[in-house]
């Protein structure tokens, strides 16, 4: 199930606050830290400039944003 941003403009999605560790620093802008999913627990490895503009998708399909939190689209039955 893929979250898109319009799921998340128009509130179809569960929110949760992610957990981001170690943030390394490097040239040209390539910092990068990992996010742990809220949903599936898989660790994606996140560049800080890929967060400034979509988010990053999850291989769950959960969006992780720049602001600490990952959404999910909720299904309707
Ligand atoms: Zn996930």
């Amino acid at each position: 199930l893929k979250t898109t941003s319009d799921d998340i403009a128009t509130g179809r999605c569960e929110a949760r606050s992610h957990d981001r560790s170690g943030e390394y620093s490097m040239p040209a802008g390539k910092t990068y830290f990992y996010i742990t999913c809220p949903f599936c627990f898989d660790r994606s490895k996140v560049y800080a400039w890929s967060m400034a503009g979509r988010g990053k998708r999850c291989p769950c399909g959960a969006m992780h944003d720049g602001l600490g939190r990952t959404h999910r689209k909720v299904e309707r039955k």
